[in-house]
Order: structure tokens, then sequence, then C-alpha cells
């Protein structure tokens, strides 16, 4: 059995709903089945701070063993590096999960604060935020590139705001019964984030056939007019439903690129910056040249029952 411990920093519980919402596995299930043992999580345990502080405690002095630590928000440095604008018991929580992390076999980063320093670290950064690992795409944040765990791994980068609940729960459980856990070049779990937002979107026809809405709450393609970020950004979110059942685009709302290290982008999210006619920013591999000859083509192509936006999405 694995013990888990979870702390928030700089956090709006988000990625702690998104954990409760988790079905395949859920935590429920982890726990009755004997895979984590969850010493404290702020919003399940039902014992007094006072508890949490004998924890760090007892796990700073190698009293006891973690196994895994999550941690859920933004690291807060401010003022002046001393991160007392977030503090536990006097305490700065930076130096708090500094040593836990120096005891845990795995740190996992759940949410894009945590990875990536996320919302709280957009400019103007007020508090100097930061993620664990990573200052938005540049690797090294509050630990240095060459920092490892007990086991030998680097922070483990669960992007997402929040981060998906599966994601969540299936790399808990990976880590528990010792399977290895691949990442790519951010540090997110490769079998999570193996695939673009863009694929599996009910819209993608219209994508094809260059069919593009204007308005939100539309049928057709958002990637030209009003910001979407599918076909640039990692994540599992049109595989695996949210809820088992829907996903952004398929609500009608752009991709925000949210599981992305320079999430969020600066400027606006419902908005395509353009060069001309043509994204500035073109699905991921895609040249200027052949996409502008494609587009144009695609848009001849494009059949009656697309350009009519009669397709269910
Ligand atoms: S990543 Fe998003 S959901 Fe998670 S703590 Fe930050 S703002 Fe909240
Ligand atoms: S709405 Fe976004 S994710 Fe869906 S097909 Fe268009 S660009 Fe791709």
């Amino acid at each position: 059995m694995a013990t888990m411990l979870w702390l928030q920093t700089g956090a709006c519980s988000g990625d702690t709903m998104s954990l409760l919402n988790a079905h395949g596995p859920s935590l429920e299930s982890l726990v009755a089945n004997g895979d984590i043992q969850v010493l404290w999580h702020p919003s399940i345990s039902t014992e007094p701070t006072s508890h949490l502080a004998k924890l760090i405690e007892q796990i700073e002095k190698g009293e006891r063993e973690l196994d895994i630590l999550c941690v859920e928000g933004s690291l807060i440095t401010g003022p002046y590096g001393t991160g007392m604008f977030d503090s536990f018991r006097g305490r700065a929580k930076i130096d708090i999960v500094r040593a836990l992390a120096g005891q845990a076999q795995a740190v996992l980063a759940v949410g894009s604060c945590a990875a990536f320093g996320g919302i709280p670290a957009a400019p103007p950064n007020p508090t100097d935020c930061t993620g664990m690992q990573f200052t938005r795409d540049t690797a090294g944040g509050m630990f240095d590139t060459a920092w490892r765990s007990k086991s030998g791994m680097p922070v483990i980068n669960l992007g997402g705001c929040p981060t998906h609940p599966l994601t969540i729960t299936r790399t808990l459980a990976m880590l528990a019964q010792g399977l290895p856990v691949e990442l790519d070049a951010h540090n997110r779990p490769t079998a999570f984030f193996n695939q673009m937002v863009h694929q599996g979107c009910t819209r993608n026809e219209y994508h094809e056939y260059d069919v593009e809405d204007t308005e939100l709450g539309g049928r057709a393609c958002m990637f030209f007019n009003l910001g979407c970020q599918g076909p640039t950004t990692m994540a599992n979110c049109n595989s695996e439903l949210w809820n088992q059942r829907s996903s952004k685009t398929r609500a009608g709302v752009p991709c925000f690129g949210c599981t992305s290290p320079n999430f969020p982008k600066n400027g606006d999210l419902f908005r395509t910056e353009k060069m001309g006619e043509v994204p500035v920013t073109l699905p991921l591999g895609v040249s200027r040249g052949h996409y502008m000859a494609y587009k144009n083509l695609a848009q001849a192509a494009a059949p009656m029952r697309v350009r009519d936006k009669k397709m269910d999405t």
C-alpha cells in the first residue's frame, strides 16, 4: 500500500474536485483495494490540522515513510523569495514542499499551476509563482532540472486546469503498483499525453473542410476565429470524456490549451490571432505554405452537408 499526502499551495481546489470525480479508478476504490493510504488530503481528512503538522514533522525526520507527495497549486515564492504569502503555521509552504519532496518516492504536480506555474504565474505574477520543476515551458522551477525524488524520478507533471480525473487516479494506481511511468519532454506521463485534443473532436470534419464558426454556440470548427487550441494541445479530453459525457469542444467551447506549459496564453482565449487570413499558430507539425494551399482546396471541396453545418457535433 502506497502512502499519499496531498498539499495545496496556491490552488483553487479544481484538481481536488477533479480527483473526487474520478470513476475508473475512483480514489475510493484505490483506498478500498489497499493501493493507496491517504495520510492527508485537505478535503477528505477529518483530523484537525495539528495532525498534518505532526505528519510533516514525522516525514521530515524520516520517522514515517511517504511514497507519493501530491502538490496542487502554484508555488508562491513571494514576497522577496520568502514564500510567506502562503504559509502553514508560520512556515512557508514552499519550504514544507521542499522538505516532504526530499523524502517522497514520487512527487506529482497535480494541475498546471503546480507543474508549470499556471494562472497565478501569468503576467504580472504579483506573488512570484512558479511551477515545481518548470517555469512555464522552461525546465527549472522551484526545483532545478537535476532534482529527483527518492525513486529517481523528476516531478511528474499532470498538466491540466484542472487535471483530468482519470489522469490523476491512473497515475496514482501506476505508482502504487510499481509500474513504470514514462514521461514526455515536459515530464507529463506519455500514457495520458500522447494525443491532441483535436483527435476525437466531433468537429473534425468541419476543420478538414475549413468550415468555421465566427460566434460561440455554433456547430462548426472553432480553430480559425474562436481561439481553439485543440490541434496544438496534448491531452485526452476527447478520448476520455469528462464525467463520461462531454468535453469543452463537444460543448461548443474552444480548447484553451490548459495542459500545455504556456497556459494561459497571453491574449484573448476566445479569439484566434491571425497573420493575414491564417492563424499564427498552426496545427502541430504543419507548414504554413502547405496549410494555405490545403485550406483553399478544402473549402472548395466541402460537401453541402458540411457547409450547411447540418452535422451533429
Ligand atoms: S491548475 Fe487550474 S484547477 Fe488546478 S489549482 Fe491551478 S487554477 Fe485551479
Ligand atoms: S473545434 Fe478545435 S479541436 Fe475541434 S476540430 Fe476544430 S480545432 Fe480541432
